[in-house]
């Protein structure tokens, strides 16, 4: 039996699940302190052993195996996390085999494996939610970069009528400061789900989603682009962001995948459940 933790910022998710990517049994915790989560976590794995776990983790989050840091918390606006030794506490509890990558890499694995991925060599997946994170998976496998990768905070020009506040502290015009879920709230003074489809902030957004998208499609040339996230719920996003990309591209379509756009990207086939999925096919290869 495998693990898989899915650490995000509002909610630890756990599960046991076989080596097939099968769900077996899950638990949901609200995420508070290392206090109070450790030993939520912790028993869940007493109760279920399991021979390994994979954990997703929110960032940011050191994945540098060769690190004194690795599987820490890095400086994170949630106080109680700050620089706190996940893997290290968890490992020194269960005694088993354990590995940690960021959430978006693990969702990304969970996609390539068993999702919208299954056929394709190289997978892009890109989560535009509270905020924006990619990953990319080469032969089911996550790539050997020095620290996980940051693609929401690519620089995304703006509409020039489109003066709202960014959504993230430390750049004016990101791509998650722009086009995640709260700065779509900041910019039309509502919650995303309450812009009817004809909105015209549909049309903003869909732009912004298409410039990041595109600048990440042409810095590593996947087969795939799976993008999910809760603001992805909106159904008429999609053919958007692909009609923004086409009108960016302007013709510059110079291998199959970027000329086949309309099935090249997709919408992610695991749902919810992506990043547990992702952590059982990581520890299955630990
Ligand atoms: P998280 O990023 O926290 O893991 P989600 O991927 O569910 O969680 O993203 C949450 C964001 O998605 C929120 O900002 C919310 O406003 C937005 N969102 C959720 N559902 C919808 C929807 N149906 N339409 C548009 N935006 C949505
Ligand atoms: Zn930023």
């Amino acid at each position: 039996m495998l693990g898989s933790i899915e650490a995000g910022g509002t909610k630890m998710n756990c599960a046991i699940g076989d080596e097939n990517g099968n769900i077996i049994k899950q638990a949901q915790f609200q995420t508070t302190s290392p206090a109070e989560n450790m030993p939520q976590l912790t028993n869940f794995f007493i109760e279920n052993r399991v021979t390994a776990i994979g954990i997703g983790a929110f960032g940011p989050v050191s994945i540098d195996r060769e690190s004194e840091l690795y599987g820490t918390i890095l400086d994170t606006p949630k106080l109680a996390w700050r620089f706190f030794p996940f893997l290290k506490t968890l490992k020194d509890n269960l005694n088993i085999p354990i590995e940690l990558q960021s959430d978006v890499n693990v969702a990304a694995l969970g996609e390539a494996v068993y999702g919208a991925g299954t056929e394709d060599k190289t997978v892009l997946y890109i989560t535009i939610g509270t905020g924006i994170g990619g990953g990319v998976v080469v032969n089911k496998q996550f790539l050997p970069t020095a620290q996980h990768p940051e693609m929401g905070h690519v620089w995304i020009k703006r509409i020039p009528k489109d003066t709202a506040p960014s959504n993230c502290p430390f750049h004016t015009d990101c791509f998650e400061g722009l086009a995640s879920g709260p700065a779509i709230e900041k910019r039309w003074n509502t919650n995303a789900k309450n812009l009817p489809a004809n909105h015209i902030a549909w049309e903003t957004e869909a732009n912004y989603i298409a410039q990041g998208v595109y600048q990440m499609m042409l810095a590593h040339a996947p087969d795939r682009i799976i993008i999910g996230g809760g603001v992805m719920k909106q159904p008429q996003l999609l053919p958007k962001i692909k009609q923004n990309m086409k009108d960016q591209l302007n013709g510059y379509t110079y291998y199959p995948a970027l000329a086949n756009l309309d099935e090249t990207i997709v919408l992610p086939a695991l749902g919810e459940n992506a990043g547990l999925i992702g952590g059982l096919v990581f520890a299955s290869q630990i």
